[in-house]
């Protein structure tokens, strides 16, 4: 660096004095920052510079291998960037360096409180960009030149931040700029090379650009002045700003195995750029398999958030919906500030509309692998389709995308396997089938067997069975599919629409008619335990079934409840009974009350029992019924 000239001293605009003060007050706990922000200005400088060369080539100089620099020496305690972009001028220097060009960040600055920790709370979240260099030295020297200048044109920029700064004009032969830090008492060890390293690989492993640090090697006695041998300690190259038709399977697969630690490939992965109003980049993976804490609340969930490819966080869960937390991958945003934090992104307006564009490019995703790859696509179900029923609840503008990509099992499939879509269960249902019927169990040995499903075997109607524990929660969000009705066949007043014939239903409405009075003496005799008592038209072969009431909760959602505390709304179940059924003729004949009570009570407790419930009084059941049995033993 030779001979300064016109050397001049000048003070800081006020709000950079302030925001230097603040800042060091504030990051010191992170102080390892200003690497990270000194290295992605370097990456700026390199990226203008690509992007005027390509009209004036000339600016490249001989000096055509960008890259960028780390330094350091023990000696004289100080850490250096160097990096070969744009450079800056004198004028450059003068105002990007000693004010604060950003719009918007100068009124933030007059926003603050002037109580200091409140303020110092701020500035963490905020970009603090070149002056953070503050935060660990207490000198800052810039050698600077811009491409296409002579090289006597040169910049020297010092400052010690104590509110003024000096500028000389200096002859720089090669273009770019070096940031000299001379650092403050004990911050010694940015001058160990492994922790620069370090600090490197987590911050800027992805900037695409060369990082090189001195390589670490004995220096023999014989050596006079050794030579300086450097290596590259980043990858260089941020997959995800490559075109998508540059990038192989396997690069794809490297990168996933690199940012999630798992050893097994992805099921599938969706790479995007997006430019307009809003401008990123997202690469979203699905995993093979689902993590061991995919349930709890707290476990990592969200994608990396980079800032012009500069890393910024991990597990930025403000991007995603909680359904779709399984989701890894890297979101690399032009938008947002480098020093954004959870507490920024979850207030965001910007976030939100990522957040349904990249939820929207999951949904997407899947329903493109349900579609060419129907094997992965179980394999996906067989993972994650619990956590994909989370789904339809929280986020009801996708619910029927979402219902797209939900599996069932059904009275069709022999294995309980949940494979069915509603897409496919409506196209292979009669043209006279308007309702999508479901039961939902505790398991599916359970509801496949159910007395529901008589009437729908009878009629060759298919029924989605639902035995995961989150399936009746699930189906109190999901009201239709495409228009058509979902209707819970175990509840209400079972409305079979056009699959009962005009006179079938006339004649049903006979039968009905005629045994009113025997429904009346059921109920007298069942009296409390129920709500109503009718006649039943889903009956074949059972005497006796219990409905759950229209508005009333099922027996998943009570078990979920107790188990969790709460206290549950009172309600009784309709008991239906099949006229055709011998053990129901029987009751009807018989004229001993006390027995038809004792009767009508042993086919409501087995009732609830094929419901899958449990007994108010199991005791009082076996001895009604051991009673029955020794009667017709006499
Ligand atoms: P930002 O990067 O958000 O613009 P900074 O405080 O980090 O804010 O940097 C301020 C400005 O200083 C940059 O916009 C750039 O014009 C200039 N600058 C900083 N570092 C360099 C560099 N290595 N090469 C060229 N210009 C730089
Ligand atoms: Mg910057």
């Amino acid at each position: 660096m030779s001979v300064e000239t016109q050397k001049k001293t000048m003070g800081f605009q006020a709000e950079v004095k302030q925001l230097l003060h603040l800042m060091i007050h504030s990051l010191y706990s992170n102080k390892e920052i200003f690497l990270r922000e000194l290295i992605s200005n370097a990456s700026d400088a390199v990226d203008k510079l690509r992007f005027e060369v390509l009209s004036k080539p000339e600016l490249l100089e001989n000096n055509a291998t960008l890259k960028i620099r780390i330094g350091f020496d023990k000696s004289s305690k100080t850490v250096m960037i160097e990096d070969n972009g744009i450079g800056m001028s004198r004028e450059d220097a003068i105002t990007h360096l000693g004010t604060i060009a950003k719009s918007g960040t100068v009124d933030f600055m007059k926003n603050l409180s002037g109580d200091q920790k409140k303020d110092s709370q701020l500035i963490g979240q905020f970009g603090v960009g070149f002056y953070s260099a503050f935060i660990v030295a207490d000198k800052v020297e810039v050698f600077s030149r811009c491409g296409g200048l002579d090289s006597s044109k040169g910049v020297y920029w010092s400052s010690k931040g104590d509110g003024e700064f000096e500028v000389a004009t200096i002859h720089k032969a090669d273009r770019g700029t070096r940031i000299v830090l001379h650092l403050k008492a004990g911050e010694d060890e940015f001058t160990n090379g492994y922790h620069l390293r370090n600090i490197i690989k987590k911050y800027s492993d992805h900037i695409a650009l060369p990082i090189e640090l001195p390589k670490e090697r004995e220096t023999t006695e014989s050596e006079e002045k050794p030579i300086q041998e450097w290596e590259v300690v980043n990858r260089a190259s941020a997959l995800w700003t490559r075109p998508r038709t540059e990038l192989k399977d396997e690069e794809y697969q490297e990168f996933y195995k690199h940012i999630t630690h798992d050893y097994e490939n992805p099921l599938t992965w969706s790479h995007n750029k997006v430019e307009g109003k809003l401008e990123y980049s997202s690469l979203l993976y699905v995993p093979a398999r689902a993590p061991f804490d995919l349930y709890q609340r707290e476990a990592p969930k969200g994608p990396k958030l980079y800032v012009q490819r500069v890393f910024v966080m991990d597990q930025a869960e403000s991007f995603l919906p909680m359904y779709l937390r399984f989701i890894k991958g890297v979101i690399d945003s032009s938008d947002l500030s480098l020093n954004v934090s959870r507490e920024i992104l979850q207030k965001d307006p910007i976030i939100d509309s990522m957040k349904s564009a990249l939820t929207k490019r999951v949904l997407d995703m899947l329903e493109k692998l349900a579609k060419n790859n129907p094997k992965k696509y179980k394999d996906f179900w067989k993972n994650f389709g619990q956590v994909m029923k989370e789904g339809p609840a929280e986020d009801s503008s996708n619910k029927e995308k979402i219902a797209s990509l939900l599996r069932f099992a059904s009275t069709r499939a022999q294995d309980g396997e949940q494979v069915l879509s509603l897409t496919e269960y409506l196209a292979s249902a009669p043209e006279s089938q308007n309702k999508i019927y479901y039961l939902t169990g505790e398991t599916y040995a359970q509801v496949k067997n159910s007395p529901h499903l008589e009437v729908f075997r009878k009629k060759n109607i298919e029924v989605l069975l639902l035995t995961d524990r989150i399936d009746e929660w699930l189906m109190s969000y999901l009201n239709e599919f495409d228009g058509i009705a979902f209707i819970d066949v175990a509840r209400g007043d079972l409305d079979l629409g056009n699959l009962d014939s005009e006179e079938e239903k006339k004649k049903a409405e006979e039968v009905a008619k005629s045994k009113e009075s025997l429904a009346e003496r059921i109920k007298i005799a069942l009296d409390d335990a129920v709500s109503e008592v009718r006649v039943s038209h889903r009956l074949t072969d059972s005497p006796a079934i219990l409905a759950i009431g229209k508005q009333d909760l099922g027996i998943q959602m009570r078990q979920i409840l107790e188990a969790s505390g709460q206290k549950i709304p009172d309600s009784k179940p309709i008991f239906e009974f099949n006229p055709a059924h011998p053990l129901i003729e029987r009751l009807s004949g018989e004229q001993n009350e006390e027995r038809f009570r004792e009767l009508s009570y042993i086919l409501f407790d087995q009732a609830t029992l094929a419901a899958g419930d449990s007994l108010k009084d199991p005791v009082a059941y076996v001895s009604r019924l051991n009673k029955l049995l020794v009667e017709l033993s006499v």
